[in-house]
């Protein structure tokens, strides 16, 4: 059986990547990953400009003037105020361009102001309050290397920067596909024996969350046929995801047909929850991922490898948020799997503390409610005390 390590290197390494690359407008770009160098193409800031309401002045003149100056002109945001004459003042305001021969703003709460005159104080330094052309970025700058997702807060850089339209890669199809003859649709009825359906749902969500193309492909009985009729018609996907019937049992048809259509590159996975989790690939180029049907191992396993693939796919740089934490109470197990506890995790006096929640099952979806975080218990640990020292992955369910 692989380790986490091993599985998820074999998962990256195997993923071929989106080669099909498009340009999109700015308002459309929101989580998507640029397909090639995006650079500025304006300087920011674009021209001088005041960083506050004041007045303009060139230092030099002040001491000569005995810090009192006349008022003559203003500049405000959008204007074009012209030059600074000599031994005068500009009233400015933010945003607004400094006057040609001004070195310095100096803020309105900072004078007095006589008739038409300003009173200035003695420490005026040259440059202060000024933003400088370019001190920010410079045009032709780069911005973004491929592979960089675009998230909401990017996209006010690159609208700053003077970029319309950006190149992105193609966003990944991905079908979910539930299976289990006991599987109902909330709103139903539960006959005897039956459950209600939510791998499926939460998959889909967490696809559409990460931004790439989700497809509902519905529920699928325990049925080979089915089952084959399903992933062979499913090669024009970038990935397909299923959910259940990954383990042993005779019901447990979907690593059989996966093995019978596809090529499985692994099975099973040294982790809990989520041991029984196939990968490989079905057709020519169809990543396929078989999760485990218990709902926290779906969850745990999604994070674990379905969000890394993916990103690999879109050419970017998987990476996860490992913080030491300090657990509130203890955790005794036996060593063996890389273990993945619900946690919440908060603050304390400035101090990052990690709770163990009740409820650990594989199949127990109640902790969700407060869960924020994974508790990673190493392989060949057998556990942890209240108040030692563990790591934990930030999730937001
Ligand atoms: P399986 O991997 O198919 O043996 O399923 C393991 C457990 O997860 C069983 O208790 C199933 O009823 C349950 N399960 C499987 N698929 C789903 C699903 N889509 N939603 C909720 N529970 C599921
Ligand atoms: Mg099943």
């Amino acid at each position: 059986m692989l380790t986490l390590e091993d599985a998820r290197a074999a998962i990256l390494q195997r993923i071929v990547p989106a080669t099909v690359a498009e340009t999109v407008p700015l308002a459309q770009a929101r989580g998507r990953y640029a397909a090639a160098e995006i650079r500025a193409r304006v300087d920011n800031p674009a021209f001088d400009n005041s960083a506050m309401d004041g007045y303009a002045v060139r230092t030099a003149d002040l001491l000569a003037a005995d810090f009192r100056m006349p008022l003559a002109g203003e500049s405000s945001a959008g204007s074009i105020p012209g030059t600074l004459g000599a031994g005068v003042c500009m009233r400015i305001f933010t945003g607004a361009p400094i006057p040609a021969g001004a070195d310095a703003v100096v803020i309105q709460e900072d004078v007095k102001r006589d008739g038409n005159t300003i009173v200035f104080p003695r420490t005026v330094q040259p440059g202060a309050n000024i933003r400088r052309r370019g001190e920010d970025f410079k045009s032709t700058e780069l911005l973004f290397a491929p592979g960089r997702r675009l998230g909401a807060v990017k996209l006010a850089l690159l609208a700053t920067a003077g970029v319309a339209e950006v190149p992105v890669f193609a966003r990944a199809r991905v079908l979910v596909v539930a299976t289990g003859d006991e599987l109902v649709a909330p709103g139903q009825p539960l006959a005897p024996g039956q459950i209600y359906e939510s791998n499926r749902l939460a998959t889909l969500a967490q696809l559409a969350d990460f931004g790439v193309e989700a497809i509902d492909g519905g529920t699928v009985k325990d049925d080979p046929a089915a089952l084959r009729t399903l992933l062979t018609r499913s090669t024009d996907y970038d990935f397909i995801i299923t959910s259940g019937g990954a383990s042993v049992g005779e019901h447990d048809l979907v690593k059989q047909v996966f093995a019978e259509i596809g090529e499985i590159e692994f099975w099973k996975v040294r982790i809990k929850p989520g041991k029984p989790l196939a990968f490989g690939r079905v057709g020519a180029r169809t990543h396929f991922f078989a999760l485990p049907g218990n709902p926290v191992s779906s969850l745990v396993t999604y994070k674990l490898f379905v969000e890394p693939a993916l990103a690999v796919w879109h050419h970017a740089e998987p990476h996860e948020w490992k913080l030491p934490a300090t657990a509130t109470n203890g955790f005794r197990r036996h060593p063996g799997r890389t273990e993945f506890l619900r946690a919440r995790l908060y603050t304390e006096h400035g101090k990052l503390l990690a709770e163990v929640l009740k409820g650990q099952g594989s199949h127990m979806l109640g902790p969700v409610r407060e869960a924020n975080a994974f508790i990673r218990v190493e392989a060949d640990s057998d556990g942890f005390a209240a108040g030692d020292a563990v790591t934990v992955i930030p999730w937001l369910p």
